[in-house]
């Protein structure tokens, strides 16, 4: 393959992107465009609002700023328009302020403050006048085990039930007062709640007594730390909503609009358990149970139920074909290596699986789980990067200096979706959303002119878990169940398809026909 002509041809298309440069007006006024789309569904403007008023504007803008813990701005700033983009809960913020400045002012005071809604907004109806509640998971999201779920949803009811009066069973078949549901795109409940793919609005519910979660089937669910939102922390948060409980303020809050990833210590903050006593009281009991964070930590590493029944005589050496993986590369053997959680699998150049085995037990010095790995050819080194940071093996013994702090020394970005030796260049390349880096390996420094758009790799779907070269060339994309097969000659994806059941050296036909049998 010829290297210098792509190289080329990279160059090139950036000069001839540069070009665009005049349509910067046009960009601030679609960007106002889009903020007050996000105010007017988020609740940030009154019912009666109309066309666009500067004062009303700033005003919403600034309130939004407030709720978010954001320099009193009033104007649509960088950070202001990047705290829109990050996926969140889809209920609106109308009333947080005043519901969360009430119950501190009931806290200072020790009394309960009655609810001051603001008459014109009121769209809240209170709360269940029951203690005893039941629930139903409606259907199940893609790439995870019914039982798992059903484990996670329970334990989600339990944080609430451990700081309160109320509690819950899940309801057998029969008809729930609480009802969870995974629905695609819109699903009849207005268009302001249809779901937007990936990102975005990941889950909605209402407030009592409609007794209805929503979550985002679009979304990569997920129960362990690796890629995916994870599930139960977004279960745990609706069915605040389901309870009656509107956002938080505050920030560490479980019920702060925008997703988090599973804190270590405490799930709940204090804000959530007083808004939970605020409507139902303390538990019978007198005393409150808060459950740390790490009783729920296998809800985020599946590995140590894993573990489990492996000691039981359980095969797992195909399991990672029935889920979607953190990250794969290949090595100068041929090998393949696919992680999830804290765990590898290798398959070899015959389609033969084996693992898993412990991520650190091989690479001692890694954390718990990784974004993004790749094998280079160049060094025949392994290279991981997770968070802002980023390590580098030969074989089982990490190289000197590292791991490195990569994001701030060498502007790579945080928490890259995929990584991949391009040997055509012989760089390392990262994959974060829209765009892609050229990595040095050596010094592990973005090249000039990077990064540049995803466009330059057509047809290559953004947030790829994971990409290698393959033998012949070509190199292989993933994403979820699927691949894209994508020809460096041509800079063209040639080919696309589920890699489970097509691509016998990823070692899993055999469980792809176990699995259509069943
Ligand atoms: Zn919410
Ligand atoms: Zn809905």
């Amino acid at each position: 393959m010829a290297a210098a002509p792509i190289l080329g041809l990279l160059l090139l298309s950036r000069l001839y992107s540069r070009g665009d440069s005049a349509g910067l007006g046009r960009a601030g006024a679609e960007s106002q465009q889009q903020a007050e789309k996000f105010l007017r569904k988020y609740g940030y403007f009154g019912s009666m609002h109309r066309g666009l008023d500067p004062a009303e504007f700033s005003e919403a803008i600034r309130e939004f700023q407030w709720v978010y813990h954001l320099p009193l701005s009033g104007a649509l700033d960088a950070s202001t328009i990047r705290h829109m983009s990050l996926p969140r809960c889809g209920v609106n913020d109308l009333d947080s302020r005043s519901a969360w400045k009430d119950r501190v002012d009931s806290m200072l005071s020790g009394r309960t403050v009655r609810r001051r809604r603001r008459k014109r907004f009121s769209h809240q109806s209170g709360k269940w006048y029951k203690r005893h509640l039941t629930y139903r998971v409606v259907n199940w999201p893609r790439y995870l085990p019914e039982h798992q779920v059903r484990q996670a949803v329970k334990a989600a009811f339990e944080l609430w039930s451990n700081v309160s009066s109320l509690v819950f069973w899940e309801a057998a078949g029969d008809p729930a007062d609480i009802r969870l549901t995974f629905f695609h795109g819109d699903h009849n409940d207005g268009v302001d709640n249809a779901f937007d793919g990936p990102g975005g609005a990941l889950a909605h519910a209402f407030f009592p007594r409609r007794g209805e979660a929503h979550f985002d089937n679009d979304e990569r669910w997920s129960l362990d730390s690796g890629k995916g939102r994870n599930l139960f922390v977004v279960v745990a948060h609706e069915i605040g909503h389901t309870l009656g409980l509107e956002h938080s303020p505050v920030r560490s809050a479980l019920m702060s609009p925008y997703y988090k990833k599973l804190g270590k210590d405490f799930v709940l903050n204090w804000d959530d358990i007083l808004s939970v006593q605020n409507l139902y009281g303390k538990p019978p009991r007198g005393s409150v149970v808060q459950l740390p964070g790490k009783l729920f930590a296998h809800f985020q590493d599946w590995s140590q139920d894993l573990e489990g029944t492996k000691h039981q005589g359980g095969d797992h050496s195909s399991h990672y074909c029935w889920s979607f993986f953190d990250a794969i590369t290949m090595d100068l053997e041929d090998n393949l290596y696919i992680f999830k959680g804290g765990h590898y699998w290798i398959v070899s150049k015959g389609g033969n699986a084996t693992g898993p085995d412990l991520l650190r037990a091989m690479w001692p010095g890694l954390p718990s789980t990784i974004d993004a790995a790749a094998f280079s050819e160049e060094d025949g080194k392994f290279y991981f990067f997770k968070g802002g940071r980023c390590w580098r093996y030969k074989g089982s013994s990490l190289d000197a200096g590292f791991p490195h702090k990569c994001s701030s020394m060498g502007d790579l970005p945080r928490h890259p979706d995929t990584a991949l030796y391009f040997q055509p260049l012989h760089h390392l390349v990262l994959f974060k959303g829209p765009k892609y880096y050229m990595v040095s390996g050596e010094s592990l420094q973005v090249e000039p002119y990077y990064p540049r758009s995803l466009k330059d790799w057509g047809g290559v779907p953004a947030m790829a878990n994971g990409a290698l070269t393959r033998p012949d060339g070509f190199v292989y994309f993933f994403r979820n169940d699927q691949f894209w097969k994508f020809n460096p000659d041509t800079l063209r994806v040639v080919e696309s398809g589920k890699w489970a059941s097509q691509l016998g050296w990823l070692g899993c036909q055999d469980a792809a026909l176990n699995q259509a049998v069943v």
